[in-house]
């Protein structure tokens, strides 16, 4: 994992994105229920130990933020849809549960606080570590906590902190806004790493079957009416032979330089997934059929001109491919786009392989 790829999501695909917004809505969901219980779970034992001034305005201040918490539930359903909306939720808890801990202190000036009140900053910055956020997120949320901590403890002491106590405070809230930080990022890099592993083909780390179908869910769906999209499901021919004549390590170099080919030929744009043993598909984005004709046809050409090399010894292979070609558009069924394709293969294999054959969809 770079550290781009933690510093910010302009990394992430969009898919990634919505993977992690959706954990991130999950556990702020816990979190969020976790404190509505333990604040006002906590009323039992302020009574216990505070005088009754102090518990008087203590068991309401607990009720009234468990109450301003509360729609932070039904919000983190749809939070999963918008990175805003979750944000904003974040920033929303952080200040409730801030001025929260303002009342408390407040309330007990100039007598001697409970330790758990002096604490709950600290406690908030270890709970938030649950969350996945990337490192400039984190970085921001760690600050503002740390801020508005030390400006209301500035305001509270009127002014008098005293620099020893001051550089004391900046230090606790540096080490804990460090390890929330850290542990964050090491939240983000284990679901990528968890996302990767159970999207990526191993072999050639083209995505698989199950990303590929999600992904072309959400081009048909945004695809304008008068702009199609292409989908292109290649076949490599006779590859049984290539393994029982030089066997499995060398039809593994096959698929790989395949693979690679694809992504060279096609660009950025192309989505490119190893869709089965041999089989890759590949969706172009704003493409029309007789436009995916013409690059299956060079691709086609690339594949054939480039003989491949064993990794044991220097023998080499020649391979070919066959391609189905589909045209899809906004009102287009993507089971029946697969099928189409699938059929357009068929027909390619059918017509003595090594060649690229349409298929018209109706959807
Ligand atoms: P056709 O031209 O009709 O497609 O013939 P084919 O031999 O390519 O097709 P067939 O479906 O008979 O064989 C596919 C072979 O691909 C069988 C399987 O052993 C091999 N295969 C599937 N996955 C892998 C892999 O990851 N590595 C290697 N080396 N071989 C694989
Ligand atoms: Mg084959
Ligand atoms: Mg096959």
């Amino acid at each position: 994992m770079e550290l781009k790829e933690y510093w910010s999501d302009r990394y992430h695909s969009r898919d990634f994105k919505l993977t992690r917004v959706g954990v991130v809505a999950i556990r702020f969901r816990w979190l969020v229920t976790l404190l509505i219980i333990g604040i006002a779970g906590w009323i039992p034992m302020d009574w216990l130990v505070l005088d009754s001034a102090h518990f008087n305005l203590l068991w309401k201040t607990r009720l009234i933020t468990g109450a301003m918490l509360t729609p932070l539930l039904p919000l983190s359903y749809l939070c999963k849809l918008n990175r805003r909306w979750m944000v904003a939720s974040i920033y929303y808890l952080v200040g409730v549960m801030l001025a929260f801990n303002w009342v408390a202190l407040w309330s007990f000036q100039g007598e001697a606080v409970p330790v758990g009140y002096l604490a709950f900053p600290y406690f908030l910055l270890g709970l938030l570590g649950v969350l996945p956020l990337q490192l400039q997120s984190s970085i921001k949320l760690a600050l503002t906590i740390s801020l508005l901590v030390l400006a209301s403890d500035y305001w509270l002491d009127h002014g008098s902190l005293t620099n020893g106590v001051l550089v004391d405070r900046v230090w606790l809230l540096l080490s804990f806004g460090l390890a929330m930080v850290w542990v964050q990022c090491g939240q983000l890099r284990m679901l990528l790493d968890l996302y990767r592993e159970s999207s990526r083909d191993p072999l050639t780390r083209l995505m698989n079957r199950r990303l590929f179908v999600r992904q072309l869910e959400q081009v048909r769906y945004q695809s304008k009416d008068e702009r199609p999209y292409s989908l292109l499901l290649l076949d490599l021919d006779r590859f049984k032979r290539i393994n029982d004549d030089f066997g499995h390590l060398m039809g593994d170099e096959v698929l790989v330089t395949v693979a690679n080919t694809i992504l060279d030929i096609l660009g950025q744009d192309a989505m490119v997934a190893r869709y089965g043993g041999e089989e890759f598909m590949v969706l172009l984005p704003d493409t029309s059929l007789s436009q995916a004709l013409r690059q299956a046809e060079t691709l086609r050409l690339a594949v054939e001109s480039q003989p491949v090399v064993s990794p044991l010894d220097d023998r080499e292979v020649n391979v070919t491919i066959s391609v189905g070609v589909v045209e899809g558009n906004k009102d287009s069924q993507v089971q029946a786009l697969l099928r189409q394709a699938d059929e357009a293969l068929y027909a390619a294999k059918s017509r003595g392989r090594n060649c690229v054959m349409p298929e018209r969809l109706a959807a």
